[in-house]
């Protein structure tokens, strides 16, 4: 990565930081890929329940792969028998994977979802919640960050899911009601009640979307 990219992604990120400590959010920042992967490991205590509801940013740093062994029992919604039931084991479990779908500069975290499993467990649930963060994610407010969920998360997972919305073949959003829209709960993560539960680790790297 470019010297200067680097260099205000980590002034950048240090911001942030502040900002999550001020919501009794800790923040962390990574270097790169790597050391992403190794400061959300020490973050899940071995023999952890770790659960997730479909992050491509914690794909993309190897922590699912890190995951499935025998060191932790890791709930797959996608291999169970039942997806339902899986999906609501993970209210009880010790840690939830997660990305955002944007970051204030000031530390609130933006998430959209269809289902709203997802940003029902970074809610009230788990009793840990490790985000992953590219620092691609970072927007200066909540306008913006709500603008960036809407215009560029939502409609690539739209489209990564084949679903049948108006962004899929557009590429962007037009506010639809339609019965495919993934665009249903949106969650603003501005404070956390419970301290200790909300990790975000910002990567220096753009991971997801
Ligand atoms: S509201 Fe509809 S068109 Fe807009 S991003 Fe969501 S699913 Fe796509």
């Amino acid at each position: 990565m470019n010297e200067n990219i680097f260099k205000r992604n980590e002034l950048l990120a240090q911001k942030v930081i502040k900002g999550l400590e001020s919501r009794n959010m800790t923040g962390y920042y990574a270097a790169d890929k790597e050391e992403a992967l190794e400061k959300a490991l020490e973050l899940i205590p071995m023999g952890s329940s770790v659960t997730m509801g479909g992050s491509m940013s914690a794909n993309e740093i190897g922590l699912v792969n890190a995951v499935r062994n025998d060191d932790y029992r890791f709930i797959d919604r996608n291999a169970a028998p039942d997806r339902h039931a899986a999906e609501l084991e993970a209210y009880d479990a010790d840690v939830y994977l997660a990305s955002a779908n944007a970051i204030t500069e000031d530390g609130i975290l933006i998430n959209i979802d269809g289902n709203a499993n997802r940003v029902s467990c970074i809610a009230y649930g788990p009793k840990k919640v490790i985000f992953i963060v590219g620092m691609n994610k970072v927007c200066d407010d909540v306008d913006g960050a709500i603008k960036r969920a809407r215009s560029v998360a939502a409609p690539i997972n739209a489209q990564r899911f084949g679903l049948s919305t108006p962004c899929t073949n557009t590429g962007s959003c037009m506010n639809c009601k339609s019965p495919d829209t993934i665009c249903c709960q949106f969650l603003i993560t501005r404070f956390s009640k419970h301290p200790g539960r909300i990790h975000v680790i910002l990567v220096n790297d753009n991971l997801g979307f």
